[in-house]
C-alpha cells in the first residue's frame, strides 16, 4: 500500500530543499514527501496522485510565488483533496494574507519562515494536524477503477470480464459520481475527449476502451502458452474443461487450457448450483470456477485467457491448434470442451 503524501511547494529551490529535508526526517517513515516548485506543477502532481488513487495528508505551501500564490493553490488543491490539512509558510510581511486565508481557503495553520529549530517551530504543529488527519483517514480502494456509462455495452463487457476472472475492481458511473467526471478531466488527452470506458490501473496507467486481451495483459492474465508442445490441449474452460485439466495434469500430462472469456463457462454465471457432486449445500458458479482454477493450477495447468482456438489441423500423430492471434500450439491429445 502506498504511503499518504505530504506535498510541499516553494519557488525558492533552497527553501524547498530545506523544508522537504525536515519533513522527510520526521515523517518519511509514514508519509511520502513530494515536492513542487510552483503552484501549477503542484496542481499537476495532485492530478497524477488522484489518477493513481493516492491520498494527500498535508499541503505545505509557500505564500509568495509568481503566477499562483499559496492561497490560490490551496483553494484549488482543497477541491481535489478536501480532507488534506493545509498549512501556509509565510514571511512576516505576508501574515495578513495568511490570516485572511484562514477563512477563504480554510487554512489550518500558518507558519513563519524560518521554522528553525523544526523540533519547536514546525513538528509540534504538523504532528497535531497529521494526528487529526490520521484519526479520520480511511485507505482508498487500491485496485483497478473502471469509469464509464452504465448503459454502454463496452463498460458492461469490461466489468463482466473482470468479475468473471475474479479481479476486484471499483466501478465509477460517469453520470452519478462527480469523482468519476473529475478523474476523466485529469486525464490529459491532447485536448481530445477521453473515450469511455476508462480503466485506471493501480499504478496510474490508463486504458481507454481496452479490449479483453489488452486488459488481460495489463492485469497479469496469461494469454500466451509457455511451450510450443503439450501432451494435452483443452479448448474451453467451463466445468468440463476444468475437470479434464485437473485429471490430465494430475496424471502427469503437460496440459494447457484455452478459454476465450473466463474460466467457469456457463456455470460461472450461475448464482447457486445445488447439484454439483461434493457440495451438499450448493455453491455459486464464481466459487466453483475459482476452486477449479486453483486446483488446476496446483497441478501445473497453464490457463490461457482470454484466448480463442480458431483452427485445428492434423500432422502425423500431432494436432496443431491455431489461436486467434495467429500463434500455434502442438499436442498429442486435443479435447474440445
Ligand atoms: C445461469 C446458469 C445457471 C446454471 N445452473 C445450473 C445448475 O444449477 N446445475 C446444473 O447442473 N447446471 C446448471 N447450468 C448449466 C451448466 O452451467 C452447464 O451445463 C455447464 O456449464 C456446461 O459445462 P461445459 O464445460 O460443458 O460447457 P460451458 O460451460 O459452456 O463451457 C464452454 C467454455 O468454452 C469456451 N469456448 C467455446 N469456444 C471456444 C473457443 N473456440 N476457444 C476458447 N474457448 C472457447 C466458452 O467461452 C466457455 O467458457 C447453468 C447454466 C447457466 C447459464
Amino acid at each position: 500500500m502506498s504511503k499518504p503524501a505530504i506535498l510541499t511547494i516553494d519557488d525558492d529551490p533552497e527553501v524547498l530543499r530545506a523544508i522537504a529535508r525536515d519533513l522527510r526526517q520526521q515523517y518519511g517513515d509514514r508519509f511520502r514527501i513530494v515536492r513542487a516548485n510552483s503552484g501549477a506543477s503542484a496542481v499537476e502532481t495532485l492530478e497524477q496522485l488522484k489518477l493513481r488513487n493516492e491520498t494527500v495528508a498535508l499541503l505545505v505551501s509557500d505564500q509568495r510565488m509568481p503566477e499562483m500564490s499559496g492561497v490560490e493553490f490551496i483553494e484549488q488543491a482543497s477541491e481535489m483533496f478536501p480532507e488534506a490539512k493545509r498549512v501556509l509558510l509565510t514571511a512576516y510581511a505576508d501574515t495578513d494574507a495568511a490570516i485572511r486565508a484562514i477563512n477563504s481557503a480554510r487554512l489550518d495553520y500558518y507558519l513563519l519562515k524560518p521554522w528553525d529549530p523544526p523540533e519547536e517551530q514546525l513538528y509540534p504543529v504538523l504532528d497535531d494536524l497529521l494526528d487529526d488527519w490520521l484519526s479520520v483517514y480511511r485507505p482508498a480502494f487500491e485496485g483497478i477503477r473502471v469509469i464509464g456509462d452504465r448503459w454502454s455495452p463496452c463498460s458492461h463487457n469490461i466489468k463482466d470480464f473482470l468479475a468473471r476472472n475474479q479481479i476486484p475492481y471499483q466501478w465509477l458511473d460517469i453520470e452519478r459520481e462527480t469523482e468519476a467526471q473529475k478523474l476523466v478531466n485529469y486525464v490529459s488527452n491532447n485536448g481530445e475527449k477521453t473515450k469511455l470506458p476508462l480503466v485506471l490501473l493501480g499504478n496510474g496507467e490508463q486504458l481507454h476502451q481496452p479490449t479483453n486481451i489488452q486488459l488481460a495483459e495489463k492485469i497479469g492474465l496469461q494469454t500466451q502458452a509457455e511451450q510450443p508442445f503439450y501432451d494435452l490441449v483443452i479448448v474451453g474452460g467451463g466445468p468440463a474443461g476444468l475437470a479434464a485439466a485437473v485429471y490430465g495434469a494430475s496424471e502427469g500430462l503437460s496440459t494447457v487450457m484455452i478459454e476465450r472469456q473466463a474460466p467457469g463457462g456457463q456455470a460461472g454465471s450461475s448464482s447457486r448450483i445445488e447439484n454439483y457432486l461434493g457440495f451438499p449445500v450448493g455453491l455459486s458458479g464464481g466459487d466453483l470456477a475459482r476452486r477449479g482454477v486453483t486446483q488446476a493450477k496446483r497441478f501445473g495447468v497453464e490457463i490461457l485467457t482470454p484466448q480463442e482456438a480458431v483452427g485445428v489441423k492434423l500432422e502425423n500423430s500431432y494436432r496443431i491448434i491455431t489461436l486467434a492471434d495467429g500463434s500455434e500450439i502442438t499436442c498429442h491429445a486435443l479435447l474440445l470442451a
